[in-house]
């Protein structure tokens, strides 16, 4: 039993990120953790941000759909937690996946702003919509109680069932078009990556600048939210896109590309620089789709698909889905992605823009929660 919830909570590992292009929603874990009445267990549980993350990914319509973690540092050594549970979160920190604070205040709402992403809380937020007037819109708060099959949003705030994104705020946007340097060694949210501070050879992650997350902003200041130092500006942040694969009519997972690093979509590449699909495809699709399918790179801003295959692809110009605009892409042939382009390696196994390329199949969940033990998982009737 306790492998099998060190799987689960190794599964969640996969969906926590700081990544601004790719988190979906922010939560607070200390918050998550004790919505005791989700599953009827024990006080604490990070089990429970493993089903808040499978409802956020049943409301979108996605698979593999992360969220924005901020840690409240008292939580490192809550003896509600079990021990694994602890020495997970620790793990977390340590990578860079989640933020751990001394103080959060309201970073789980500043991040929300920057990034324009929808908050998951049963919190209120009284008096903060003069801040924050986007806490009054339809979707952008949303408390998960718990439902029938796991938990369900409701509307806390402003109204709506669906988690909304808005854009990112003026400042967001600002803040983000650089990468930043904390001057704290080692640290986890803006240490070493790109150019390599002086303390770069004691950071333990290597973090590429591109997925840095967005600093704290005090008194107008970028700031560390980790150790609280006033960042340095270490220059341009590298362009990113973000490509979407869409598997039978279901968006899988998303993935960022950046000028720094081409990467390849296959059957089974290397998952270091690869995605790899072959656990989403049929037997004939699998026999079609070469070990590494086609490249994917990022060249002053044109997203360019090198196919890299033994029996080709095709690509559907501006997204089309008729059979006669559809073009042959031959073995090591390259193309510039035009605005709309989907990539096709089998049919019905495209990579496109993520914002070009919606989920439009009924979703059959790849639920994070599948090795949990039913001793976790006894919900309480609704
Ligand atoms: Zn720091």
């Amino acid at each position: 039993m306790r492998f099998e919830i060190s799987k689960v909570l190794d599964a969640i590992e996969g969906r926590v990120t700081t990544d601004p292009s790719l988190a979906r929603a922010v939560v607070d874990l200390a918050e998550v953790i004790r919505w005791q009445d989700l599953d009827g267990g024990r006080p604490a549980s990070l089990l429970r941000l493993g089903m808040v993350i499978d409802a956020l990914a049943r409301e979108l319509g996605e698979d593999s759909v992360p969220v924005y973690a901020i840690v409240h540092r008292a939580l490192l050594s809550d003896a509600d937690l079990t021990s694994n549970e602890r020495m997970v979160v620790r793990r977390w920190a340590d990578d860079g996946l989640v933020e751990v604070l001394d103080q959060p205040g309201d970073r789980v709402l500043e991040v929300a702003d920057l990034l324009g992403l929808p908050v998951l809380s049963r919190v209120r937020f009284d008096g903060l919509q003069g801040r924050y007037p986007w806490l009054g819109q339809a979707g952008r708060v949303l408390a998960p109680v718990p439902g029938a099959g796991g938990p369900v949003f409701i509307a806390h705030v402003g109204g709506g069932q669906s988690p909304a994104a808005g854009g990112r705020s003026p400042v967001g946007v600002k803040l983000l078009a650089r990468q930043w340097r904390c001057p704290e060694p080692g640290c986890a949210l803006f240490g070493s990556g790109g150019g390599g501070g002086a303390f770069a050879d004691l950071a333990r992650v290597d973090r590429a600048p591109a997925g840095q997350p967005p600093p704290s902003l005090r008194n107008g200041v970028p700031t560390c939210p980790r150790h609280g130092a006033r960042l340095g500006d270490a220059g341009p942040r590298p362009r990113t896109e973000v490509l979407a694969v869409r598997i039978g009519g279901l968006v899988r997972r998303r993935f960022v590309l950046t000028e720094t690093q081409p990467v390849l979509v296959g059957r089974a590449p290397d998952p270091a620089d690869g995605i790899v699909l072959g656990q989403w495809l049929n037997d004939e699709a699998r026999r079609w789709i070469s070990r590494s399918h086609v490249r994917f790179e990022l060249r002053v801003g044109e997203v360019i698909v090198t196919d890299t295959s033994t029996n080709g692809s095709g690509v559907r110009p501006g997204g089309s889905m008729a059979e006669a605009d559809r073009l042959a892409l031959a073995p090591q042939q390259s193309r510039v992605l035009a605005e709309g382009d989907i990539v096709e390696l089998y049919p019905g196994v495209q990579v496109g823009r993520a914002d070009e390329l919606p989920s439009d199949a009924k979703f059959s969940p790849t639920s994070v929660m599948a090795e949990a033990p039913t001793m976790a998982m006894r919900l309480p009737r609704p």
